[in-house]
């Protein structure tokens, strides 16, 4: 008799309650993979993503081998893969952990009807969330739509039972007859565009804890001051980690009361709210399941955005190459790596949707092909949050000037000389704004304005005005 552990995005064995819910069976365990990437469209994971599935599934084949078990894998219908399964393992349980994206949702409520129906006992699991998105509402039942308050009504009861480590032995499974290899699943590309992901990360559980105890021990006491700088790293860069929960927001929770005790006081607060902020996101995403399309403030639906000429700022903007240096920057550092700073999405995504009026829709479907993080809750809020149109959004006059915000947050252009090396030799004046900077000063740096380096291809102001009167046009 066996249960079976249906893996998704949970590919990780500390704090995994399906996990543990299969061992309490007192029955053999088998850890399932199912690819089924059709199920999630039009999300499933785009190519920085599949890059790093490849390693996460590898990681967790071998901490499952190195306990005694293995990974299954298989492709193709989830509902007629797991029958199979079960028919072949003699399984009489299924246990996963849910997900909340209503695609999955959807395909997951089918299947556990149809399971039962079968005569199984199936059941899901809370793993990758502190709160379940239904466990969290306003005294009238209706969701949050304001951040403040949302948090307040948490932090009330951030107090979690302790996290279970991942157990030191699994059973045995039997060798798979019809599985596949995960090297047949092709999450690599083919064309290898990969190597600047290969060199920026290590995806996998045992990376995730190290790096989690890392940063709470060498960085989080800094975290207030330096999460906006770009050019220093200053944040935990574990949101891939966290989207493919190979670490849980239960573990990060415990480690930091572990280390320094109250959660809701600095040095940890800034840093747990950011936590907090990824709880906002798929309760908003689980009761406005429509947002990952459409704007959560209905009259954005009439927004006059003027995509149809614009196809060249996209790609410009796409490519690093507006003459933009903060945005290049951060485009290239996203193309490159498949990670931007949080500071630097706010920007880019400020420009494509306010000073081009490109629709926020374009810039989250580029964002969710290119992050190894692209989450569809985190996505979707911050996207609607910069363009104006999302729960708790930035008012919408409030245009994100990226030379001002290169001034403040890469006073010396660490980050920008570091992403746009044909702009590294520029002195600190200019380097947010060279188009501006005399001819002299240009040539001495090497710098061609409209050779080596694009003109702006928008005019900061100008454009700021056409957006605000945009804007008038639909307020109401
Ligand atoms: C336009 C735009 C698109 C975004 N798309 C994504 C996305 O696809 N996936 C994603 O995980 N985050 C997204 N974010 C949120 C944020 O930029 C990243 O979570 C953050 O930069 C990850 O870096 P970190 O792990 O070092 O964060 P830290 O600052 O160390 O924060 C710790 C964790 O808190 C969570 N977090 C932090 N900030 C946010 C936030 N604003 N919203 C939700 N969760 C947050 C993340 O899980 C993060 O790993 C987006 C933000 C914007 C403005």
């Amino acid at each position: 008799m066996t249960a079976i552990l249906w893996l998704r995005r949970d590919l990780r064995l500390d704090d995994n309650p399906a996990l543990m819910a299969a061992l309490d069976s007192d029955q053999g365990v088998l850890p399932l993979y199912i690819h089924a990437p059709n199920e999630e469209a039009p999300w499933a994971p785009g190519g920085a993503s599949q890059w790093w599935l490849h390693g996460s599934l590898r990681s967790l084949d071998e901490a499952l081998r190195q306990r005694g078990s293995r990974l299954r894998i298989e492709r193709g219908d989830s509902l007629a893969v797991l029958r199979r399964v079960i028919a072949e393992s003699s399984a009489t349980e299924v246990h996963w952990n849910r997900l909340y994206d209503p695609e999955a949702r959807a395909r997951d409520a089918r299947i556990k009807q149809a399971l039962r129906a079968d005569g199984l006992r199936c059941e899901s699991h809370k793993a990758s969330l502190l709160f379940e998105p239904w466990e969290i509402t306003k005294s009238d039942g209706q969701p949050y739509r304001v951040f403040s308050a949302f948090w307040r009504a948490c932090v009330k009861s951030l107090a979690h039972p302790r996290p279970v480590a991942a157990p030191a032995r699994l059973p045995a499974t039997a060798p798979p007859s019809g599985a596949i290899a995960l090297d047949d699943l092709q999450l690599l590309p083919r064309i290898r565009w990969d190597q600047g992901l290969q060199s920026s990360w290590q995806p996998g559980e045992p990376a995730a804890l190290a790096l989690a105890e890392r940063f709470l021990h060498a960085q989080v006491e800094d975290y207030k001051a330096a999460r906006d700088l770009p050019g220093v790293v200053g944040t935990s860069r574990l949101s891939p980690y966290l989207h493919f929960g190979e670490i849980s927001p239960r573990r990060i929770l415990a480690l930091v009361m572990d280390a320094f005790g109250d959660p809701t006081s600095e040095p940890v607060e800034s840093f747990v709210r950011e936590i907090g902020w990824r709880e906002f996101a798929y309760h908003l995403l689980y009761h406005f399941p429509q947002t990952p399309t459409e704007p959560l403030e209905a009259r954005f639906a009439d927004f006059p955005w003027s995509s149809a000429e614009n196809q060249g700022a996209l790609d410009a903007w796409q490519r690093g190459q507006t003459g933009i240096p903060l945005v290049d920057a951060g485009m290239r550092e996203l193309w490159h790596s498949g990670w931007m700073h949080n500071r630097v999405r706010m920007v880019v995504a400020s420009l494509l949707t306010k000073n081009l009026l490109i629709p926020w829709q374009a810039g989250a479907r580029w964002f969710w092909d290119t992050l190894v993080d692209a989450d569809l809750a985190s996505n979707t809020q911050g996207w609607q949050w910069t363009a104006g149109c999302g729960a708790d959004a930035a008012p919408y006059f409030r245009v994100f000037n990226p030379i001002r915000q290169g001034e403040r947050f890469d006073p010396q252009g660490s980050y920008v000389r570091r992403w746009c090396p044909e702009l590294a030799r520029l002195p600190d004046s200019h380097i947010h704004q060279p188009w501006a900077a005399p001819q002299p000063t240009l040539r001495a740096a090497g710098v061609s304005i409209g050779g080596n380096y694009p003109a702006p291809i928008v005019d900061l102001a100008a454009s700021r005005l056409r957006a605000l009167a945009a804007y008038e046009r639909i307020k109401g």
